[in-house]
């Protein structure tokens, strides 16, 4: 079924794996990522500038539309930067939003986040807020700012939020260099709280690192460049095998595989080996 966030990580938290959190642009790449997350539970998320792209309600009509899997997703609003985008995607039938206030000081960031939750609670779906800095320039944090535990837990029992995301190191978009993730700090963070933890900018990690970071408490994990770079690969590689064609339907399969098989190993590594899809 389409659930809320809240239940799935606190399941993969117990157990130990990870929930890969997909971002998506359009029907092609909903397709690939529903394709892939049949028969393991997913998040299936967007940023505000893919809604202000597709508008508001369409994504969640074509997640909705879609799913036929066995296993549990997640409709999530990835950084969402104000109650109000986080309402309409509410009212639009998200499970699940990000209240993104890691840019305010601590104090505004707990008001802001209580708002948020507040208001998704009311409408029976779960909040994911972000203490700390993911570098990068996905939406509004901009700058790698480490979480400390103490105000991590402090956070978390300010705010009441069911999920949170930390700064450990990672960043959006490409990596310039060897990216060095702080996996210390989360497992210190883990320690303090029992809050399911959250890793952005995954893309480019290596799959030991990834490992690493659900063994010491991610239990969500944020994917969007590499599937961005998959469905543009999979759309070249369909109008260069068919030039003369002149229905999207013919060459976007293409794509669509992409996104599926690169969501397919981003899946064998939040399971832990486990899982062989
Ligand atoms: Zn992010």
């Amino acid at each position: 079924m389409i659930t809320g966030i809240a239940e799935l990580l606190k399941v993969a938290r117990r157990g130990g794996y990870a929930v890969p959190a997909f971002n998506v642009d359009n029907l092609e790449s909903v397709m690939g990522v529903l394709e892939a997350c049949k028969d393991y539970p997913a998040i299936v998320q967007t940023i505000p500038r893919t809604l202000s792209y597709g508008g508001v309600g369409s994504y969640a009509a074509m997640i909705k539309s879609l799913y036929n899997g066995n296993a549990d997703i997640a409709i999530h609003l990835d950084h969402g930067g104000s109650l109000d985008i986080c309402k309409s995607c509410l009212v639009a039938g998200y499970t699940s939003i990000m209240i993104d206030g890691s840019a305010l000081p601590f104090d505004d960031n707990v008001k802001l986040t209580s708002e948020a939750v507040e208001l998704a609670h009311s409408f029976g779906a779960d909040v994911e807020a972000e203490l700390g800095g993911i570098g990068g320039k996905e939406e509004s944090s901009a700058q790698i700012r480490y979480t400390d535990p103490e105000e991590a837990r402090l956070f978390v029992k300010l705010t009441g939020v069911d999920a949170l995301a930390i700064g450990v190191g990672s960043a959006h978009g490409i990596y310039k260099g060897e990216p060095h993730i702080d996996i210390d700090r989360i497992r210190d963070i883990a320690s303090v709280t029992d809050v399911p933890l959250v890793l952005h900018g995954a893309s480019g990690l290596s799959n030991e690192v990834l490992t690493d970071c659900i063994r010491a408490g991610i239990a969500k994990i944020n994917f969007a460049t590499e599937l961005r770079q998959a469905f543009t690969r999979g759309l070249k590689e369909g109008l260069k095998l068919m030039p003369d064609a002149y229905d999207p339907k013919q060459y976007l399969p293409y794509a669509v595989e992409q996104v599926k098989q690169v969501a397919l190993s981003k899946i064998k590594v939040c399971a832990g080996g486990a899982f062989n899809p």
